[in-house]
């Protein structure tokens, strides 16, 4: 938009997916990192909260935060090290609880739980309670601590674009609603049939119950992304902002542009702020109350700012809060001859979604080469 590039809502990839590893080609991806860790907002200021193992130049920013105490950060070494002991297999195979009573379990103190923990794993999980399956916290800990978080320089749909792209010309087919399926095919809504050997439905849960007739799945996680064009960069490096006083809308914050320049024309920056769920204002209350936050942060700057876009995605990502996340054993799935697959039935990431993806694949073609 106006040479800015704007992805559906704050994404990354986090380049230890390992079947992200697998399934693209990273080279031709052109991925840019963010500084690991973080700059947690508290206080007034903002405060560093980065691995040390990673940026042992910050080590002392870290050790002397004021985020956490000194044994939450120790307690942080050594989480690293144990969830980095398992496979990922295991990892989702452990006593399962919500990610807020295993922090507490694992003994971190309720100040680097406020002030790092619910901002940063509420913007991965889109759940700033923390409710979601602590299988989940300890892949996602795994993933952080052993890679970066990236973002492609054509933006997070050229990973799409890839996949795509290895298929003969014509096999995707987008802006076509499927109305109702059969085990052999399907009708879209524009009353156009397709046949094929088998069919998979890959689209989110509410959808995939629509199409199949199931009940509704539980609600899932909301969040609304807001994009502003600044003349130049609120931060001076490539790093994620988090709201830890638990004050205003925002959750977290980044300048994409300072992580690939070419997310804004030259000359600009792109501002990219989360707010967590939907909120029930119109988009002007909201770019409004979302501007003075920042302005609080960042001064007068904020001023300058202009509205890019508001995107409000109220199904982002499935909600996975024990005892309901079994991941290991639900995927794939059939129903009635239909295959199923897609990040509700693995791990709520691009990494769920292409390894559900990929055993569906292979559980069609062993059924196949018997039949
Ligand atoms: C704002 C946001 C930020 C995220 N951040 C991250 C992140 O940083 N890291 C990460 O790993 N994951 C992130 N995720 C999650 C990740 O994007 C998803 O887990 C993943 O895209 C799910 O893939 P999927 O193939 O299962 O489903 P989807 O990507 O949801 O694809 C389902 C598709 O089905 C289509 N569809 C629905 N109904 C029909 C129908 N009747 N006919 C035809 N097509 C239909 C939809 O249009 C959609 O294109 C984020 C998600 C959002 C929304």
């Amino acid at each position: 938009m106006d040479g800015f590039l704007l992805d559906r809502g704050f994404q990354v990839l986090l380049t230890a997916y390992p079947e992200a590893q697998q399934m693209l080609d990273y080279g031709a991806l052109d991925l840019h990192p963010f500084e690991p860790g973080a700059l947690v907002r508290h206080g007034g200021k903002f405060q560093r909260l980065v691995d040390p193992w990673r940026r042992p130049r910050h080590l002392l920013a870290t050790a002397f935060s004021s985020v956490g105490t000194l044994g939450d950060k120790l307690r942080i070494a050594g989480l690293r090290r144990r969830v980095g002991r398992f496979t990922l297999e295991e990892l989702y195979e452990r006593p399962e609880q919500t990610t807020a009573e295993r922090l507490r379990d694992e003994g971190f103190s309720t100040r680097i739980i406020e002030r790092f923990f619910r901002p940063f794993l509420g913007g991965v999980f889109l759940d700033r309670d923390l409710e979601t399956s602590s299988r989940l916290f300890a892949f996602v800990f795994r993933m952080f601590a052993s890679g970066d978080a990236v973002l492609p320089s054509q933006g997070m749909g050229a990973m799409a674009r890839q996949l795509a792209e290895r298929l003969p010309p014509g096999t995707v087919c987008t802006n076509s609603a499927v109305a109702r399926l059969e085990e052999h095919g399907v009708h879209l809504a524009d009353g156009r049939q397709l046949s094929g050997k088998a069919v998979v439905v890959a689209t989110e849960s509410p959808a995939a119950a629509n199409l199949l007739g199931e009940p509704q799945p539980p609600a899932g996680r909301s969040v609304t992304c807001l994009y502003f064009a600044a003349e130049r960069p609120p931060l001076d490096e490539p790093i994620l902002v988090l709201n830890g006083e638990g004050l205003g809308v925002v959750n977290n914050l980044c300048v994409p542009s300072l992580v690939s320049s070419t997310y804004a024309p030259p000359g600009a920056a792109l501002v990219s702020a989360t707010v967590l769920g939907i909120p029930a204002i119109d988009d002007h209350h909201l770019e409004s109350s979302v501007l003075q936050q920042l302005q609080e942060w960042f001064g007068n700057q904020v001023q300058t700012w202009r509205h890019l876009r508001t995107y409000r995605i109220p199904f982002a990502l499935p909600a996975q809060s024990p005892p309901a996340l079994s991941p290991v054993a639900k995927s794939p799935r059939k129903r009635d001859g239909i295959w199923l697959c897609g990040d509700y039935l693995d791990t709520a990431s691009i990494q769920g979604a292409m390894v559900s993806g990929r055993r569906a694949a292979e559980e069609i073609l062993s059924t196949q080469a018997v039949e």
